[in-house]
């Protein structure tokens, strides 16, 4: 990429290169990696490291170059064919998800992209097993396929609320105290299936604090043009808080993996837990060393004859 136009900051002057490289270096601090070990206690709400001081306008510029990167980085992952992307968006409600997907996406080629949302089951998707719905879902090859929630829903909401498993007409032998361990090997050993396959999978916890969903509910009660994202249930579930939080960490603990990563995104502030998801993007496209398909020589050499045809067309 050349050099940004309309700015006169230090961040006009970055090469690509050196964009990916500081995305790869400031999305690494919220991934999970291998899930051993991982508390979600360590990890804040909302950012500490002092990062942009504050700084808002600095922030939308970063937003804005890194939207541009990733839109050409998509570029050359749909014309290559191969590799697909798998973005799943996980979060307690009102945490942003449906606004990090708008912000972080706006950029990119909306051929290339395919949003899902996941509501709870309906009857046709009960009568089967709980990955169908998603496998249907899946993006295709040389596409960025997300998922706002995703069959994590079934070690979350599921787990929380166990009528919900009931509901599920699983044969009762099956339901052991093992389910929720074994739900979460199934759904490890199916993101390495897809690995394989050529989906990578790149999951994102936005991390919402208890004070800021109170926050942002009431907000959605008192300005009119949010009304509509209101819901009653929503509030109520804030009772399970802690059990949802529980859930959330033993889920992370063990579907954590290299290659399939959780980034646990501080997502009081939104601005900022938009940067994060950007950049974790951008790395998850720079590991997958993308490139236009090279054309032959013969290829060139055709190319050039015809130019010459339409050149010589009267
Ligand atoms: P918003 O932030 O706009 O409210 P949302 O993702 O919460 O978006 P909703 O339509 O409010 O969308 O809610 C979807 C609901 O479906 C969530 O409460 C979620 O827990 C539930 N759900 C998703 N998957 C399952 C599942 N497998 N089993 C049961 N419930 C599910
Ligand atoms: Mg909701």
């Amino acid at each position: 990429m050349g050099k940004h136009k309309d700015s006169n900051s230090e961040l006009s002057n970055i090469s690509k290169k050196e964009l990916v490289s500081r995305a790869r270096k400031f999305s690494e601090r919220y991934c999970i990696g291998d899930g051993k070990n991982f508390r979600l206690k360590d990890f804040d709400t909302e950012d500490k490291s002092d990062q942009f001081n504050a700084d808002k306008s600095q922030m939308q510029e970063t937003l804005q170059l890194g939207v541009e990167v990733l839109a050409a980085m998509q570029d050359k992952l749909y014309a290559q064919d191969k590799w697909s992307l798998l973005l799943i968006f996980q979060a307690m409600d009102a945490a942003g998800k449906d606004g990090a997907i708008k912000h972080v996406m706006s950029g990119v080629n909306p051929q290339g992209c395919q949003v899902y949302s996941f509501k709870a089951p309906n009857a046709e998707e009960l009568d089967h097993d709980y990955l169908w719905r998603c496998m249907k879902n899946l993006p295709e090859r040389g596409r960025i396929g997300i998922f706002n929630r995703s069959y994590y829903e079934e070690v979350l909401v599921v787990r929380v609320h166990e009528q919900i498993l009931k509901s599920q007409r699983i044969p009762p032998a099956l339901i052991t105290k093992d389910i929720w361990a074994d739900r979460m090997k199934d759904i490890r050993h199916f993101e390495d299936y897809l690995y394989r396959n050529g989906t990578l999978v790149v999951k994102f916890f936005l991390n919402v604090s208890n004070n800021e969903q109170k926050k942002r509910f009431i907000e959605r009660i008192d300005n009119p043009d949010k009304n509509w994202k209101f819901n009653a249930a929503d509030a109520h579930e804030r009772e399970f808080w802690d059990v949802y939080m529980n859930a959330y960490e033993d889920m992370i603990t063990n579907t954590s993996t290299v290659k399939s990563p959780w980034y646990v995104v501080p997502a009081d502030n939104k601005s900022f837990a938009r940067l994060i998801v950007a950049a974790a993007i951008i790395n998850a496209l720079d590991s997958l060393n993308l490139e236009y398909p090279k054309v032959s020589a013969e290829k060139i050499a055709e190319l050039i004859k015809l130019k010459q045809e339409l050149l010589a067309e009267k």
